[in-house]
């Protein structure tokens, strides 16, 4: 997909189902524009003693319902195109979960993988020098995303902290527990994405234990979606990582799999008893052919754009979670709709991530940290009330879960945007102070 097709892609939605909910035109105008983009050259002294020059992007796009909020992401296919897209559906999804944020996004043009982790903590470093004036705690709140993860968090916060001679912990959130960082903030997004799965199978009235799942992406959110679906008894059938991926009918044990990925760095099908892991039967499978297979839920949890007009006849999952931001093109989406898939949109099933790192916000700010069943409980709460709401405009207006989440997303905002004043307000010179 080219650079510019991906946010063009998410502003196609928003017109669309803007349009189509009767959403107030001044609204959709302001969700058109990223309120800013900053684009900086990120100098980084390397272990060799040259320097080399990395490109990162910070894209604040909406500050209507407070703050802005979203990751950072280190990937060698970092794109403005992609931060803004990202930093839309950050918008959109706090505002599903009725959370007081705008949205965000981060990135860098990097492969993590080739850095020394000095070389990482410059990067970190130099992207938060970069960022300074652009990010604070009632500013805009950074947290992580593919390929960053709590000990970046650290370092970021470390030099906001240097550079501004403040203690600051609230401007980050995804941070180290013994830094300010919240307990179940690590497997927030993978729990979320979990609830509102088992919200979906009970309202359908299946059995989990009669449901197969294929996981694209073993990273963080896919391990803890998978993990927690297994201990609810679906099986899970097929799991992938950048190298590729692996099946077996009978079901994986995801906790086996995911020590030996931490130990090894690779991806094998083992069940561990103890420390002694042994292979168990499986095949090799890429990951183009992990989304194709003949499974009940399927759930995408690496990158977007991985369902596409060109792919999606081979789908044949009729529930699709979308852990993974954007991971269906909106073409793609229509044909899947079309033959009566039920799509759990992303800025739902992964609302989790930002929920717990809201609540860490809350609990820097106040200085009070919540135990890990305090978390537990509230992600819960929130996750079963955004999915009911988004069920319930999904009934009663006969919507795709992703349009009634889009449209109830675009009327909170429109509340906040009206409360400034419409052009049928000042128009109509109604309620002038007298
Ligand atoms: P992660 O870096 O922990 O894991 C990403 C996984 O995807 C890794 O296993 C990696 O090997 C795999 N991967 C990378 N490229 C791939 C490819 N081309 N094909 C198949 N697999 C590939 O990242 P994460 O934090 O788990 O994030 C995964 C997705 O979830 C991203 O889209 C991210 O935006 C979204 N998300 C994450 C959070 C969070 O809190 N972590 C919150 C909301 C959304």
């Amino acid at each position: 997909m080219s650079e510019r097709d991906i946010f063009e892609d998410a502003l196609c939605r928003v017109r669309e189902i803007g349009g189509d909910a009767g959403v107030d035109p001044e609204v959709i105008a302001a969700l058109m524009h990223p309120k800013a983009m900053l684009t900086a050259s990120l100098p980084v002294r390397m272990d060799d003693g040259t320097t080399r020059y990395f490109v990162g992007y910070r894209c604040r796009y909406n500050t209507v319902l407070g703050p802005t909020k979203g990751g950072v992401r280190y990937h060698p296919q970092v794109t403005r195109s992609e931060v803004q897209a990202l930093a839309l559906w950050m918008t959109v999804k706090c505002a599903v979960v009725g959370l007081p944020y705008g949205g965000a996004k981060g990135g860098v043009i990097v492969q993590p993988k080739e850095l020394s982790p000095l070389e990482l903590e410059r990067l970190s470093r130099a992207y938060v020098r970069a960022m300074a004036d652009f990010i604070g705690p009632d500013v805009d709140i950074p947290a992580p995303d593919v390929y960053t993860n709590a000990r970046i968090m650290g370092w970021m916060v470390d030099e906001f902290e240097a550079i501004h001679r403040v203690r600051a912990p609230a401007v980050i959130t995804g941070k180290p527990i013994a830094l300010g960082g919240s307990l179940g903030r690590e497997e927030a997004t993978g729990r979320g994405a979990y609830l509102v799965t088992m919200e979906l199978i009970r309202r359908r009235g299946l059995d989990p234990k009669q449901l197969s799942v294929a996981v694209q992406g073993l990273g963080n959110a896919g391990y803890h979606v998978a993990r927690l679906l297994q201990k609810e008894g679906l099986r899970i059938v097929a799991l992938s990582d950048s190298r590729g991926g692996i099946h077996a009918s009978e079901g994986f044990d995801v906790d086996s799999i995911w020590k030996e990925k931490q130990a090894s760095r690779q991806m094998r099908a083992v069940y561990c008893q103890e420390s002694v892991c042994e292979l168990v039967a499986h095949r090799q499978i890429s990951n183009a052919e992990l989304l194709g297979l003949d499974v009940d839920i399927l759930i995408p949890a690496a990158l977007e754009g991985v369902i596409t007009p060109d792919n999606v006849a081979g789908i044949r999952a009729p529930y699709i979670v979308e852990v993974a931001n954007g991971p269906i093109l909106s073409d793609a989406e229509s044909v899947l709709l079309e033959r009566g898939a039920v799509v759990v949109p992303d800025v739902l099933a992964n609302a989790g991530g930002v929920t717990a790192s809201y609540f860490e916000w809350v609990q820097n700010r106040s200085g009070y940290a919540w135990t890990l069943e305090e978390v537990r409980e509230r992600l819960a709460a929130m996750m079963s009330r955004a999915f009911g709401a988004v069920w319930d405009v999904a009934e009663q207006e006969q919507r795709s879960l992703r349009s009634a989440a889009y449209a109830l997303a675009f009327r909170r905002i429109g509340e906040a945007v009206g409360a400034h004043g419409t052009r049928e307000y000042f128009q109509a010179g109604r309620d002038a102070p007298g």
